[in-house]
């Protein structure tokens, strides 16, 4: 049995400890130790890193009453242990941070946090009900008061008659003695993980991003450090965006609103004089009593039948537009006066895989394949 020492001092960060056990398993080795601060990945929570002696240590579980260390080399008898300290801490600031959120969303509207994920970049948690953007600003703002209020956080197991008449949130039945997390005034919750001991630790929590999540909602949570890291990156891109709209990052949401519905103005005038010039182009092709095959750049399915009409009565076979490129592969409009379009369409779902429909006279789709072949075959067609 490891004793746990991060279970009565989460700021413990290098301990002396004695191997128990040292085994080999495939290229790495399980290590058991009398005593640890290493924390194992458990309730959704990655492990802590660090190392034994110089030893680096790659993973922590929980097995039965023992904790088991991953490491690529071998270790024995008295241990110098080390855990990543800054890795932990904010491990820490998330934790408890979500526990005050969880206990906030609990008693407002009667969330359960059905699931929780912290690893060393991402913390998300989800509630099996949904909040609004107005609720989820109402929740930071009190989770945040409660960070500046810099409430006492404590870690202890109650005896089984006082757990009884205790109200504490827990995510599963627990079998064993109950480890409670309790914030003053916040939250309490059973929990075995490590906290820090006042809220004021926390520094910020902060929503970075939400989404639904089976017919609830999930959270994206930022603390501490982590916080100050996404603020910044950010800041530096809204104000990489102001600078290019001349504006400020308090008004560059109504700059860019403004300049999306100024590009999409200027994009649907290209499209238009993009069709005109097609169209004209085609209108000067000379006449022919054969197929004609026109490839044109950036034309859309629109352009294409307009185009094709625009050159009835300029050939005798089958007048065929495509728009593309030999990597995504091309649009089409076909069309013909005296060959039924629709068998031409069956012709070529066979041998080119075009996706195609229409009628007896006009037929569009799409085809796979590169220019070279589409061409050969088109001007098969008699
Ligand atoms: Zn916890």
């Amino acid at each position: 049995m490891t004793e746990k020492l991060y279970d009565k001092n989460a700021y413990l960060s290098e301990f002396e400890a004695k191997v128990i056990n040292c085994i080999k398993v495939d290229s790495s080795y399980e290590i058991i130790l009398d005593k640890t601060c290493f924390f194992p990945e458990q309730g959704g929570q990655d492990c802590d890193t660090g190392y034994i002696d110089n030893h680096r240590v790659l993973y922590v579980s929980e097995r039965g009453d023992d904790i088991i260390h991953i490491t690529d080399s071998p270790v024995s008898g008295t241990v110098h242990c080390a855990i990543n300290w800054q890795e932990r801490f904010d491990k820490m600031q998330q934790h408890t941070g979500e526990h005050i959120v969880c206990g906030i969303v609990h008693s407002l509207y009667g969330y359960e946090n059905v699931g929780f994920h912290l690893g060393s970049n991402d913390a998300t948690f989800d509630f099996d009900g949904p909040l609004s953007d107005d609720q989820l600003h109402d929740v930071e703002l009190l989770a945040n008061k409660a960070v500046v209020s810099n409430l006492n956080v404590s870690a202890y197991y109650p005896a089984k008659s006082e757990l009884e008449s205790l109200q504490y949130r827990s995510k599963k039945e627990i079998d064993g003695p109950v480890r409670i997390v309790e914030i003053d005034k916040t939250d309490r919750c059973a929990c075995c993980a490590p906290h820090v001991a006042k809220t004021g630790e926390i520094g910020i929590i902060k929503f970075t991003d939400h989404q639904s999540y089976k017919g609830g909602i999930r959270i994206h949570l930022a603390c501490g450090m982590r916080a100050l890291d996404d603020y910044c990156k950010k800041q530096y891109n809204l104000q990489a965006i102001a600078k290019e709209l001349s504006c400020t990052p308090y008004n560059a949401d109504v700059f860019f609103k403004k300049f999306a519905e100024d590009a999409a103005k200027l994009k649907q005038t290209i499209g238009h004089l993009k069709r005109e010039l097609i169209i004209l182009r085609a209108k000067c092709i000379p006449k022919t009593d054969s197929n004609l095959i026109i490839f044109e750049d950036d034309a859309d399915s629109n352009t294409l039948r307009l185009t094709v009409n625009a050159l009835e009565g300029k050939y005798g076979g089958i007048c065929a537009v495509f728009s593309g490129n030999d990597s995504d592969g091309y649009k089409f409009a076909a069309a013909s006066a005296k060959t039924d379009m629709n068998s031409i369409a069956d012709i070529i779902r066979t041998d080119l895989s075009a996706r195609c429909g229409g009628d007896r006279h006009m037929i569009q789709g799409s085809i796979n394949t590169d220019r070279k072949t589409i061409q050969a075959r088109f001007e098969k067609f008699i």
